[in-house]
Order: C-alpha cells, then sequence, then structure tokens
C-alpha cells in the first residue's frame, strides 16, 4: 500500500511543536512496518541546507501553483525514509527560525498561498498527472496545513480517491480572507457552510474536517472532547456529525527519547540505573546555574508559553512555590508579557528558578532527564508529548487532566494506586495546581512512594508500533 503523508513541519528539520515529532517517528514505524510511505514537506531553508542525498528534481507544471517549483525526492537525513520536499523559493525561502512567521513574530501575509501549494501539490501527486511514477493510494494530511488536499481532490474530480485527515491542534485551523479562494483556483461556488466556509472566512482545516473521508485525533479523550462546545473551537457540529468517522489514535515516542542511549543527555540511565538520573539533575543544575542541592525538588517545564499550556497558571504559583525548597527549571518561547514575567521571576530567584527563553533540542532533553517533576497544566492537550517523554526519562508528570493528559498520566490515587505514574488536578485554575503540586511535594519526601510513580512511568509502553497499526487498520480499511 502507497501512503502519502503530508505535513508542515518534520524532526530533526524544522519543528515547533509535536506535528514535528509525530510526522517523523508515525511514518518511520510505518515504513519499518513495510508500507510505502512517503512524507512531503515543504522546502524551507532549514530543510534545503540539510539535504544531502541525491535529490531527482522534477519538475512541477508552472499553471500548478502559479510559480516555478519542483519536487525533490530523497530521504530523511539518518534514515531510508523517502521525503518529498516541494522546493518553491517564492514560498518557503524565508527568514527566520518559524515556518509560519516572520521575523517579527507575524504570521506571513500569504500563508494561504503557501500551505495552499502545499495541499495542491499534495492532490495533484494523487492525480494521474502526478510527474512521478509512484502513486499514492491513500492521502494522509496533517492539521490545518494539508486539510484543503481532500477538497481539492473532491473539487477536481476525485472524490472518492481515500483521504484521512489527522488533527494535532483544532485551535490551529487557517482561516483566511474569502477572496483567497480565487488566488486559490477555488470555485466560488464552494464557498458555503456545507463546505469550505466558516464564519465568512475559507477555513483549511474546516475543509478538511468535511471533504476527508475519516478523521483522527492524536488521542482518544481529545476525539471525544472537540465534539462539544468547550474544545471545539467552533467545530463541534461538524465534528459530532462526523463521529463514526472519528477516531483517537494515541501518539506514541520516537525511539531516540530513551535514557540508555540518548545523546544529548550527561549520562545514560535506565530502571536498573536509576541513581544516574541524579547525575543528570546535578549536571541541569550546573549548566542552568541552579544551586547544587540534590534535595530540592526539580520542576521542569518544557513547553509553549501559551494560554493553552496553562503557563499562566504555573506563574500564579511560582512565588507560593519558593517557600519550599523547590527549584524550577523552564524552557520555552511565546508571548511576550509570558516571556517577561517569567524573566522577572528568575532575576528575583537567582540559582533557583531558571528561564531560557529559546528552542533547543538538546536543553528540552536535559531538562526532561535532569528535572523530577514535569509540570503540564495545559488548559486543552491533543495528546502531548512532552509528558510521554517524562515518563520515559523517570521524571514524574503533573497535568491537568484534560485530552491526551487524562488518557496517559494515572494519578498516583485513582483506583489501582500501584498503578500511578503521575499527579493529575481537574479544574484548570491556579488553585487546583497548586493543592496537586503540594501533594507532589509531600510524595517527594517518601522515595518508596515517588519511585513507584518512576518505575511505572519507565515501564509504560509510550512505542509507536501499536498506534502505527491502528494507522494502517485504518488505511487498510480505506483502500
Ligand atoms: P505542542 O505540539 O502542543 O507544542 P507537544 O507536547 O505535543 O505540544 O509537543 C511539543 C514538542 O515540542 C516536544 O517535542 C517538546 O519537547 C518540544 N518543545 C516545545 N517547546 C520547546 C522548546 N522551547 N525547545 C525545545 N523543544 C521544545
Amino acid at each position: 500500500m502507497n501512503i502519502l503523508f503530508v505535513s508542515s513541519e518534520i524532526h530533526p528539520l524544522i519543528k515547533t511543536g509535536g506535528l514535528a515529532d509525530v510526522s517523523r517517528s508515525l511514518p518511520l514505524a510505518l515504513h519499518q512496518a513495510g508500507v510505502n510511505i512517503r512524507v512531503l514537506v515543504p522546502g524551507y531553508p532549514a530543510v534545503m541546507a540539510r539535504l544531502t542525498e541525491p535529490c531527482q528534481p522534477q519538475l512541477l507544471a508552472p499553471e500548478l501553483i502559479h510559480t516555478p517549483a519542483q519536487l525533490l525526492q530523497t530521504t530523511l537525513p539518518g534514515t531510508s525514509l523517502p521525503l518529498l520536499v516541494l522546493d518553491c523559493p517564492a514560498l518557503f525561502d524565508r527568514p527566520g527560525p518559524s515556518p509560519y512567521q516572520n521575523p517579527q513574530g507575524q504570521d506571513w501575509w500569504d500563508n494561504a498561498l503557501r500551505f495552499g501549494a502545499l495541499s495542491r501539490i499534495a492532490q495533484h501527486l494523487c492525480s494521474a498527472h502526478s510527474p512521478l511514477e509512484w502513486r499514492p493510494d491513500l492521502l494522509h494530511c496533517n492539521d490545518w496545513q494539508s486539510a484543503l488536499a481532500p477538497a481539492l481532490l473532491a473539487l477536481h474530480g476525485q472524490p472518492t480517491f481515500p483521504t484521512l485527515l489527522t488533527v494535532h491542534n483544532l485551535a490551529f485551523q487557517g482561516n483566511f480572507d474569502a477572496l483567497w479562494l480565487s488566488r486559490l483556483g477555488l470555485p466560488v461556488g464552494a464557498f458555503h457552510p456545507e463546505a469550505l466556509e466558516f464564519h465568512g472566512q475559507l477555513s483549511f482545516l474546516k475543509a478538511g474536517l468535511r471533504f476527508a473521508q475519516r478523521l483522527t485525533t492524536v488521542s482518544p479523550r481529545y476525539a471525544q472532547e472537540i465534539q462539544t462546545a468547550q474544545f471545539g473551537c467552533g467545530l463541534e457540529g461538524l465534528l459530532h456529525q462526523r463521529q463514526s468517522d472519528l477516531l483517537g489514535i494515541l501518539n506514541g515516542i520516537d525511539p531516540e527519547w530513551h535514557p540508555a542511549t540518548d545523546p544529548l543527555i550527561a549520562h545514560a540511565y535506565d530502571l536498573s540505573k536509576l541513581a544516574s538520573k541524579a547525575l543528570n539533575k546535578e549536571a541541569l543544575q550546573r549548566h542552568l546555574g541552579l544551586r547544587a542541592e540534590p534535595q530540592s525538588l526539580l520542576v521542569g517545564m518544557v513547553t509553549r508559553l501559551t494560554h493553552q499550556k496553562g503557563i499562566d497558571l504555573v506563574l500564579e504559583c511560582l512565588e507560593s512555590m519558593m517557600q519550599h525548597p523547590v527549584q524550577v527549571a523552564i524552557l520555552g518561547s511565546g508571548d511576550s508579557p509570558t516571556e517577561n514575567r517569567l524573566r522577572e521571576f528568575s532575576i528575583r530567584h537567582p540559582g533557583r528558578i531558571s528561564v531560557t527563553l529559546a528552542f533547543s533540542e538538546p536543553l528540552s532533553h536535559q531538562i526532561i532527564a535532569g528535572s523530577d517533576l514535569l509540570l503540564m497544566p495545559s488548559r486543552f492537550e491533543p495528546c502531548g508529548l512532552t509528558q510521554l517523554y517524562a515518563m520515559a526519562y523517570g521524571t514524574v508528570p503533573l497535568v491537568h487532566r484534560t485530552g491526551g493528559l487524562a488518557d496517559t498520566v494515572r494519578d498516583e490515587l485513582d483506583a489501582d494506586q500501584q498503578a500511578g505514574t503521575g499527579f493529575c488536578f481537574d479544574q484548570p485554575n491556579a488553585d487546583a495546581l497548586w493543592g496537586t503540586f503540594l501533594r507532589a511535594l509531600q510524595c517527594y519526601s517518601h522515595p518508596e512512594r515517588w519511585r513507584t510513580l518512576q518505575t511505572n512511568g519507565m515501564r509504560r509502553d509510550s512505542s509507536w508500533e501499536h498506534a502505527a497499526q491502528e494507522y494502517l487498520s485504518l488505511y487498510q480499511s480505506l483502500c
């Protein structure tokens, strides 16, 4: 079975969050299971700079996206996973680390055109006019950036071509002025609420939710939640209508996230050598300028600094945390006011609060390995990967019980106390977070209880194998 997997990010070439991790590790797991899968990504500078294999360029017909473009065929560096790169300098050769925003932090003015082009090329590769000999049997799109492709297939005479859209975050919808319709070659007749229109705008995500044959999200709980007004971002009606086509498949984690083999951390360890985790804590404290206090509870966060992630709840608790033997290491970037407030806290509490406002893959591994507790108080969380990484590294997660966090973290107070892997709270407010934090702090003073949580987390199977089989069954049911 041939699968075309389309994504706007792929680790380690370009990453803003979990989408990049999944776009690498799910196709790799499927590739290793014998599926003939190719991943299509845009040729941003960060992608172009890392291509080393021979690339077999295929020119794309100029009328397709109205600007010169070619398709490069290569493999993801360090793997044998086939990669298709949409090389279109006019759309993707842009400065800055973000694939979506200019260096001033504003969305690129022509994102509709950029990701409309990605979707258009994906659709084209599924058609009889594709320049490649390789033809997909199914198109797997991910998030709004490629969600227009199923609509394009339907509108260009292939309504039965098998398509799957995975929603990694419903809050990002790709909604644009309706004027883009003609620039994207979309029929004006399709601009109505039953097709491409969402409150007067052209919505890429809604187009995918409407036209893809099947829909998945990245956890079962989120699949239920998004059918409600609280989590549905205005699309709950459509999602509820399509509930029989909607499935939640929990993400796994890439094998590169393993403390025994991780080259980015100071000291390798596993369950049988858990004492070495303390060496990573010591190395992290030294690296971040935190006091060398082995007994303090070291609290880590690796996150986008946004309302979704509940960073404001953490800000409300930070001063109280400093009344206890606690240290905090935060790695993130996002809203400027939040960044400023975090900076102030780190200045007020030198040696106890470390804030790194950056995107750093090595430091993210070091914080996950060196911390005792990982905070993840997200208001909503489609799956969440960081808590899965934390558990694999014996770092105990404290989470808001929502979405994928609810599906993956078991509170030590839950029915089977011996099976706990972390701490959960139910209401997304600072009081609930604080109460649960005190419970975690108390538990930390009982090494045996803490060790049980660590052990359970490290034994949890977060490999991709199971999820990859579920995707495979879904593909088979569609083809
Ligand atoms: P989301 O995709 O909503 O941001 P996830 O938990 O699903 O959240 O995935 C986040 C991914 O991005 C993880 O791999 C996490 O380690 C990584 N990440 C987030 N912020 C940073 C950062 N500042 N530096 C490095 N990695 C980060």
